[in-house]
């Protein structure tokens, strides 16, 4: 099986990586998302390419992008957190980078690779979340990726868990991506440290002071110290998690939900009060059999892995 190069795209970061046919990754690159410029987006992408290419023997490259795709890939048609619309991306990427290219979600690619090399192995129903600047979801049915008639299935972010909450990237109020992903745990974080309390001395400690400066990342980090303030807003994040997972196990009742994306780093600080709020506002509870909830095995990689995966396809 030829190599392929897999490039996730997220609001943030983009990591790029070489994969073998196993979903192995053979060598790894990682750039900042240069803000919401699509053209600067797309150099980064060319660059990547030009320099892993030198390295290896790339036949493909697949593109796992933080936004939402026409169903046969040619087309970016909206993205909350990047810069791409109604955008023929995969015919401009394939001019530039010179081989087959596959643009798909980059929850999309994350699902395939953890059911193809991952936690989903032998689950016919499971859903995947990747939680980063948002929420990447995506619903696998017997082994394949379901996405809907126009290609926007999955898009659990933005089911609206608070009605007149927080303000998202995609327009509405009160999205679950706003209360359950990295940045929703940095905003509450940050609020705390305005606050001047005590409580956020630790988390200030970390970042000189500078309370503008605290992300998801640094709590998280922190929490996996021990640092009680940090786990105790990672616990609030694990219980918005469950309680949308409760609402996504109401219509789809999947055997599993694999939890990957920055913010899994986390690990069972967030996912033992996930279970709990989970199962304490599933409907049908103590009637029902309970979805299994784990961490994604490929941890934040599964994305380029996937997108890599899926890029063969096209050769
Ligand atoms: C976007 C999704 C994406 C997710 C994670 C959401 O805001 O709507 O398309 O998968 O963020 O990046
Ligand atoms: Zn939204």
């Amino acid at each position: 099986v030829p190599l392929a190069l897999g490039i996730d795209i997220g609001g943030t970061k983009v990591a790029a990586g070489v994969v073998d046919g196993h979903g192995v990754i053979v060598e790894e690159l990682r750039r900042v998302t240069p803000g919401r410029d699509a053209r600067a987006v797309e150099q980064v992408i060319v660059d990547l390419v030009a320099e892993l290419g030198s390295r290896h023997a790339i036949e493909s490259v697949g593109i796992g992008a933080a936004g939402w795709m026409d169903l046969d890939g040619a087309r970016v048609v909206f993205s909350p957190h990047l810069a791409w619309r109604d955008e023929p991306l995969r015919d401009t990427l394939e001019a530039m980078l010179h081989r087959p290219v596959l643009v798909t979600n980059d929850a999309d690619a994350a699902a395939w690779a953890e059911a193809r090399f991952g936690a989903g192995q032998g689950h016919s129903r499971m859903i995947m979340l990747t939680l980063g600047t948002g929420i990447g979801g995506a619903l696998v049915l017997d082994g394949k990726v379901e996405r809907g008639a126009f290609g926007m299935a999955g898009e659990f972010g933005h089911q609206i868990i608070m009605p007149g909450g927080h303000r998202c990237e995609c327009g509405n109020r009160g999205c679950w991506e706003q209360y359950a992903s990295g940045n929703a745990l940095g905003r509450e974080a940050r609020e705390l440290a305005g606050k001047q309390s005590p409580m956020a001395a630790a988390l200030l400690a970390a970042v000189d002071g500078r309370a503008e400066e605290i992300t998801g990342t640094v709590v998280t980090d922190l929490a996996l110290q021990g640092e009680a303030t940090s786990k105790e807003l990672i616990a609030e994040v694990g219980d918005w998690l469950g309680l949308g997972m409760a609402n996504l196990a109401a219509a789809l009742d999947p055997a599993l939900f694999v939890i990957g994306g920055g913010l899994s780093a986390a690990g069972e600080l967030l996912l033992e009060p996930a279970r709990r709020a989970y199962s304490r506002n599933l409907t049908g509870r103590g009637y029902r059999k309970e979805a299994a909830i784990e961490e994604a095995q490929l941890g934040a990689a599964a994305g380029l892995i996937g997108a890599a995966d899926l890029s063969r396809a096209r050769r």
